[in-house]
């Protein structure tokens, strides 16, 4: 097939808009799309400075090639936080991709290491419970982020979350009756407590694939090898049964989240506190008496 716009050959059919794409002209469709969400919800100010996540795969490396560009246009600053959780046999390639990656592109980086903050590595934390891991790591892993980001004064935490991914979760909360964690939604942590640094997703609305064709485009270096403990999460299954709705319905991702969107202030409003206290361990925020990050580490 041939490009919509020109007549070079197709790379991509986007399904939701029945465009055909070639490289040049997905490359663009793909930059624009991203500035016109920084600019629209206004995601990054002039002057401000912005931690970017990095763990090494296609999502976050792109992230951090499109900020690093936004960056030579507009003004802010911007370093990179990679977190090692401690995962052997996978980690350390995924980490060394982030890092290769982050230097071509010139942009500063810190390494933040669970066996750094909490003395013990992801694979000893749940060397008895490996359904366990997901989580464990997420809680683990969101704390040191927002604590490296708040040392370095950041006022934004980017992270390379997909559409694909914000569906899942949406879907997992659902699924398992957390009703507190499904009402959140990105700006719960800006409204609630000064000690969280505001989260951004600037690829939320991008197609996990559409994110992978832009990455090999542009030949960024990533690491895709997937981690062990993939296989004992929820993540998986609820990804499958969502691709499996989109080949049957296209747009279905993306109805899934803009619904989504259109019912959280209303689910802000019914489920979660202006504010919330601190923990009585390690006093960073938490709706509980002990944050989650104490009690697994008590455990
Ligand atoms: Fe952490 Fe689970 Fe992702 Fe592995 S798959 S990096 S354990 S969240």
């Amino acid at each position: 097939m041939k490009c919509s716009r020109c007549k070079k050959d197709a790379i991509y059919y986007q399904r939701q808009s029945g465009q055909y794409y070639c490289k040049e002209h997905f490359n663009g469709h793909f930059v624009k799309k991203f500035m016109r969400g920084i600019r629209e919800d206004r995601l990054i100010k002039k002057g401000e400075r912005v931690a970017v996540a990095v763990s090494g795969g296609k999502d976050s490396i792109t992230l951090a090639f499109l900020l690093k560009n936004l960056r030579e246009r507009y003004p802010f600053e911007m370093e990179a936080i990679v977190v090692d959780e401690g995962i052997s046999g996978y980690r350390e390639d995924t980490l060394k991709s982030a890092k290769k990656q982050l230097e071509e592109l010139e942009i500063d980086y810190h390494v933040e290491s669970f066996e750094d903050s909490f003395g013990k590595t992801l694979d000893d934390f749940v060397e008895d419970d490996k359904e366990a891991a997901c989580s464990t790591c997420g809680i683990l892993r969101r704390y040191v982020l927002n604590k490296k980001a708040r040392e370095l004064s950041c006022t934004k935490l980017a992270t390379g979350h997909n559409l694909d991914d914000e569906d899942q979760s949406i879907l997992m909360n659902l699924m398992r009756g957390d009703v507190i964690r499904f009402s959140r939604g990105q700006n719960y942590y800006k409204n609630i407590s000064d000690k969280f640094v505001e989260r951004i997703k600037p690829l939320r609305y991008f197609l996990e694939k559409e994110i992978l064709i832009f990455a090999l485009n542009n030949n960024l270096s990533f690491d895709s090898s997937e981690c062990p403990y993939a296989s004992y999460a929820m993540r998986g299954e609820v990804g499958r049964f969502l691709d499996r709705m989109e080949e049957k319905r296209p747009t279905t991702k993306y109805s899934l989240l803009s619904g989504y969107d259109k019912i959280l202030p209303a689910l802000n409003k019914c489920f979660i506190p202006d504010s919330i206290g601190v923990c009585e361990s390690c006093e960073e925020p938490t709706m509980e008496g002990v944050c989650m990050r104490c009690k697994i580490l008590e455990k």
